[in-house]
């Protein structure tokens, strides 16, 4: 089911993980922003959208994890974005020929994996470097691209109908994944991908999360105050104290308290490795 979130913007949530799909309205069809995960889902948002005669013109990840890098025949031949550097990432990672066995096998959760058609995945044009816009007929969508949680992670705001889409940043139910593989300051990097929202979208009057509820207003300011709560957390070593985690969590997502644990185990190997916090 599509729920319209202002003028012009829905969005399709997922029944895996409360993701978001966000569907915009341009001029001769739509902007499709990380499509969804199940097979059937995604096939029932393309026929809606046919039945609507609103075809999907574009399409865009908003980072290069496999929950966000999917597609399905139905919703057509339209050329799908990324950044440049969310598209580098995920051609380097899939020019290993096992690279999508693997992610069936230990990425997908079991109970969903014969659901989530692969074959389409990642297939996605790099917009060059410092790209502004998404490049398509309708409301502007500004690119704000950042290295938190992912390689070339770019929030989006649609300036027009007040939205930020905030990929896997801002959720209600998920707290601030950290990129971990390799990256020199992965929590300075998110700090100032917090900064970077801030300034850019704080005053946006809807905001749609990779994962979790659609926010008012006050939920823009209140999330990343939250992220960033949790980030100094995890810098300072200081006890946490955050809905998302522990057993206020919502109904059926107590794995986040697993995610932190590991994260913290991570952190602390690193600066056992380095000598430095993070
Ligand atoms: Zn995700």
């Amino acid at each position: 089911m599509l729920s319209q979130v202002a003028e012009g913007v829905l969005v399709h949530e997922s029944e895996f993980c409360q993701s978001n799909a966000v569907i915009v309205h341009g001029r001769a069809g739509v902007l499709l922003i990380d499509p969804g995960v199940l097979g059937y889902e995604m096939a029932a948002l393309a026929d809606d959208l046919r039945e609507l005669g609103r075809p999907v013109v574009a399409g865009f990840s908003t980072h290069p994890h496999w929950d966000h890098l999917l597609w399905h025949a139905r919703l057509g031949a339209a050329p799908r974005y990324g950044t440049a550097r969310c598209a580098a990432t995920v051609r380097d990672r899939l020019s290993d020929p096992r690279a999508k066995a693997r992610i069936a096998a230990e990425l997908i959760p079991p109970d969903i994996a014969g659901q989530v058609p692969l074959d389409l995945l990642g297939l996605i044009t790099g917009l060059p470097a410092e790209t502004a816009q998404i490049p398509w007929d309708g409301p502007q969508v500004r690119i704000i691209e950042h290295q938190a949680h992912a390689p070339g992670h770019a929030a989006l705001l649609i300036g027009e109908r007040g939205v930020l889409v905030a990929g896997d940043m801002l959720s209600d139910v998920l707290i601030p994944m950290l990129d971990l593989n390799g990256t020199a300051d992965p929590i300075g990097d998110y700090l100032a991908a917090l900064r970077l929202l801030e300034g850019a979208a704080g005053d946006a009057a809807v905001l749609v999360p990779g994962h979790g509820s659609i926010g008012g207003a006050d939920q823009v300011r209140a999330r990343i105050d939250q992220d960033r709560a949790y980030v100094h957390a995890l810098r300072d070593a200081h006890v946490l104290s955050d809905p998302r985690v522990g057993p206020s969590a919502k109904d059926g997502w107590d794995w986040v308290a697993g995610v932190h644990a590991g994260q913290l185990q991570r952190l602390a190997r690193r600066s056992e490795r380095d000598g430095t916090p993070g």
